[in-house]
């Protein structure tokens, strides 16, 4: 078999999908290459994946901790040993340029060894009774877990899922993105060759259809999905009360600069945010409030960051954004451009036009100019929705205490940042900034490994974080409490 095509995974077989129907994934950056296969799976599909993990998982269940968190371990040597292909493959498949994809494929080990610890430290509690009995509770894995991933960090959001849930002793399936499906099914193999069993893990690849009908099985224990506020809303409208669900969504990031801030630095940290991974990232940078007495030197030099930058194919040298991931993606943020136009931004660089027009290495993939308004209106749609893509909005504030009220001035509450080279308003910012990642002279993008991370308001059910520990294990194990007297 061609080793780009993916298939399903279910009883321990590598199977095509009931419907027969299979779909191509191209190169984004190129778009007359083929990069992957896979089956495009409907309800059919799931309900079989699903009566396979229910009835395989429970021998995992009853595999001693510290054999699940060595398969973890196993299965994260197996991705480093395979790093440079997996890094190729990402650019491929995903677009991100070569350090991007180096930094994702370098992480996601880290993600299953971090989680095959918590596998050994996940325990209950003794409560004091005074009368010699015991009180305990004892935790144990929920069963099914079914998790949805989006394609922009392919490998490295599901291993944030799936490492916890097996460590945990679930069994899993796996529904990566239809973008991606040929790093979720390297992420799979790895897991497999660590030693994680077949019956606890399945795969189904394919998009809404197999994914809706996942979430609508009562079998299905707990729900994590990380993607769009749109879909995981969808999510969250049709579970059981009794079904766990994590749902991590959009965001809108925000970067308040003060009028004393290091502009130079602002506009590093600012462009970073904004343009890193061609602005497909949930905590990219896509606002900036600035204070009105620095707002024109602050403009001038994030546009001359924009300018500057190369964009190409993530294999070339020399290329600092890559393209978007689809064209539908393409047109999607192109669309926010145009309508920024219609509400009266003033665009400042980059725009609508095609740069495969004017650049013949750039013709056949879904590439869009890092782009930059000012003067955008508070109550437009630039300033309020996800656009996800390389497009910034500058917005002029008279005050501080403007700044965190617009800051907070959209249904979205996942990443916010500050600049300032004041303590004291950098934390009254940390206090009343409504985001769950706050921070301060650093961009809004990027995340400490074994750090919390999740959003509030429209952007996280804010079950439990993500890479929290503990926290995080008891979002896949249940409780019970346990009275005992002899
Ligand atoms: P998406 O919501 O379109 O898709 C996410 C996953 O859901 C995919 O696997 C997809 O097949 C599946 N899906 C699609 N329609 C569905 C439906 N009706 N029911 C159930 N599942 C369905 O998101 P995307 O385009 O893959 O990713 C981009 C989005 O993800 C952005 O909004 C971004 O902000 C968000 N994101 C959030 C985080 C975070 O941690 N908060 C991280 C990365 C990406």
């Amino acid at each position: 078999m061609d080793p780009r095509t993916v298939r399903n995974l279910i009883d321990g077989q590598w199977v095509e999908s009931v419907t027969g129907r299979a779909r191509e994934r191209r190169d984004p950056g190129d778009d007359r290459q083929v990069v992957s296969v896979h089956p495009e799976s409907d309800a059919k599909d799931a309900d079989a994946a699903v009566s396979a993990v229910l009835a395989g998982w429970s021998q995992w269940a009853d595999t001693a901790p510290e054999k699940r968190g060595r398969a973890l371990e196993k299965a994260a040597d197996v991705l480093e040993s395979q790093r440079d292909t997996l890094v190729e493959e990402l650019v491929r498949e995903e677009g991100k340029t070569r350090a991007e994809a180096t930094m994702e494929v370098s992480r996601t080990p880290l993600n299953l060894r971090f989680y095959a610890g918590e596998a050994l430290r996940t325990a209950g509690q003794t409560l004091p009774t005074g009368d010699g009995s015991l009180v305990f509770t004892s935790r144990s894995p929920v069963g099914v877990v079914a998790a949805i991933t989006p394609w922009n960090f392919p490998l490295n959001i599901p291993s944030r899922k799936l490492g916890p849930a097996l460590a945990a002793g679930n069994g899993v399936v796996f529904k990566p993105s239809e973008v991606t499906p040929l790093l979720g099914q390297r992420l799979v193999d790895a897991l497999l060759e660590g030693g994680v069993p077949a019956g606890a893990l399945a795969v189904l690849h394919g998009g809404a259809e197999v994914s809706q009908a996942l979430v609508a099985d009562d079998r299905v224990g707990a729900i994590t999905f990380t993607g769009s506020t749109a879909v995981g809303e969808s999510i969250h409208r049709v579970v059981r009360a009794s079904q766990r669900t994590q749902l991590e969504m959009g965001g809108k990031n925000p970067v308040v600069v003060l009028e004393d801030a290091d502009l130079d630095r602002a506009a590093t940290l600012i462009a970073k945010g904004a343009f890193g991974l061609s602005g497909q990232a949930c905590t990219g940078t896509s606002r900036v409030l600035v204070h009105d007495a620095v707002h024109d030197a602050l403009l001038e030099r994030v546009a001359a960051k924009a300018a500057a930058l190369r964009l190409g194919h993530g294999l070339e040298s020399g290329v600092d954004v890559g393209p978007q991931a689809t064209a539908r993606q393409k047109e999607s943020v192109l669309g926010h451009v145009r309508r920024a136009l219609d509400d009266g931004a003033r665009l400042v660089v980059g725009g609508p036009g095609d740069p495969g027009e004017d650049d013949p290495a750039l013709a056949h993939g879904h590439f869009v100019r890092p782009t930059v308004f000012a003067d955008v209106d508070p109550g437009s749609a630039l300033a309020t929705e996800e656009v996800f893509g390389p497009v910034l909005a500058f917005l002029r504030v008279g005050s501080f205490d403007e700044a965190i009220e617009l800051a907070g001035a959209t249904r979205y509450g996942l990443s916010a940042a500050i600049v300032t080279a004041d303590v004291g308003r950098a934390l009254r910012f940390a206090r009343e900034v409504p985001a769950g990642l706050v921070k301060i002279n650093q961009t809004t993008t990027g995340q400490a490994m074994n750090a919390p991370f999740g959003g509030l308001k429209d952007s996280s059910t804010q079950t439990s974080k993500e890479q929290a520990g503990e926290a995080m294990m008891a979002f896949y194990t249940v409780d019970k409490t346990v009275y005992l007297s002899a």
